[in-house]
């Protein structure tokens, strides 16, 4: 006896029997706010330390039951993933390398101390779910569907230790345009006394904790006029790592593009990875370094650094405008989209949206 070679199998459908009407989908798909509106079905595993991963299954949208003492709710343990599936004008749907999130998503668990899920297993979820949900893959232009797997430990237990039993759950929501009205470069304020990930810390995982210490600091940015937080490290509060959820970049008069090295610390995107070899692809020199923050705000002063750019899933690839710290607040460039940026956002769309060749395979199609 074989086991069936497709993963499209492996979980067992039942259909949402009071799916939303073409009409509500269309009036909830209506520009709403990021991450408000959900599809009508959900992808779910189980996994024991007995059994491993087993009962796999779509279900109807709806709440989770969980234990009030699951270990999830008292010590966090949680990883999750973020990608997107597109419409392409053929009308078919591809996702732009999950093959790398689902391998995140295992580090991430490694991390955690969380059961990895088979990579058959995450790919398999995302398509058997599109599979019933594919109304809810949008049609326009810069819009897609956001896909949200996560692990939870599920066991009621209060002692800290991993639980024994955890779910793997996957959501979906379709998401409009980052920027409705055009691209609008955004504000980046430095944080002062907070850091989001130290040595030997969660900061490579995509974990809840790294998100929820990173809402005050948040809180702070946008109190002083700014869209989002720069973290520095931690150990010597000196070198550029990210924003809250994003990685970024900085364009230099000399032609090198410079990005910060991987340190265990960032959250190493696919975004990232992809600008890196789109521009490496051009013969760019992208240089992977530490970068002060004295590095960085001497060069947008001088002019050395011309553009300055942050990228990832949710935002694609977005100029930064403004650079704002207690004792200076700087434009980049003349304060509009660089031209760097702008190509290199374009190119990834067209790749995402089938409108240019896929040279480098990153697209899947569902
Ligand atoms: N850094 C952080 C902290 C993030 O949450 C994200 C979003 N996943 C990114 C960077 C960008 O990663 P990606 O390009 O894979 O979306």
């Amino acid at each position: 006896h074989h086991a069936p070679e497709h993963h499209a199998t492996a979980f067992a459908v039942t259909r949402n029997p009071a799916p939303a009407s073409d009409a509500e989908r269309a009036r909830r798909m209506d520009s709403q706010p990021f991450g408000t509106v959900f599809s009508d079905h959900l992808a779910k595993a189980t996994w024991t330390a007995d059994r491993g991963w087993h009962d796999r299954r779509i279900e109807p949208f709806g709440d989770l039951v969980l234990h009030p003492g699951a270990t999830v709710l008292h010590y966090g343990q949680q990883v999750f993933e973020g990608l997107k599936a597109y419409r392409w004008a053929d009308g078919s749907i591809h996702l732009f390398r999950p093959e790398a999130n689902a391998a995140r998503f295992n580090a991430s668990a490694v991390r955690m101390a969380l059961p990895p899920l088979p990579e058959e297993d995450f790919l398999g979820s995302i398509e058997e779910l599109l599979g019933v949900d594919a109304a809810w893959v949008p049609d326009v232009e810069e819009t897609s569907l956001y896909l949200r797997p996560m692990l939870i430990g599920t066991e009621p237990c209060l002692g800290v230790r991993p639980s024994a039993t955890v779910g793997y759950v996957l959501l979906a929501s379709p998401v409009g345009a980052y920027f409705p009205n055009g691209v609008k470069p955004v504000s980046i304020w430095v944080a002062q006394g907070f850091h989001r990930a130290g040595a030997g810390g969660t900061g490579q995982a995509k974990t809840a904790g790294n998100y929820a210490a990173s809402m005050l600091p948040q809180q702070q940015a946008q109190d002083h006029g700014c869209d989002q937080v720069l973290f520095l490290d931690a150990s010597r509060d000196m070198y550029v790592e990210e924003l809250g959820g994003m990685n970024v970049f900085a364009v230099r008069r000399d032609g090198t593009i410079w990005t910060p090295r991987v340190t265990g610390t960032i959250l190493e995107g696919v975004t990232r990875d992809s600008v890196i070899e789109l521009l490496r692809g051009d013969g760019r020199d992208v240089i992977e370094r530490d970068i002060s923050i004295d590095e960085l705000r001497d060069g947008i002063a001088s002019g050395a650094v011309q553009e300055v750019f942050a990228c990832g899933t949710a935002a694609v690839v977005t100029p930064i405008a403004r650079l704002v710290a207690p004792s200076y607040d700087l434009v980049v460039g003349d304060g509009g989209p660089g031209t760097v940026t702008m190509a290199l956002r374009q190119r990834l769309t067209d790749i995402q949206y089938g409108h240019a060749e896929d040279t480098h395979g990153w697209m899947r199609r569902v």
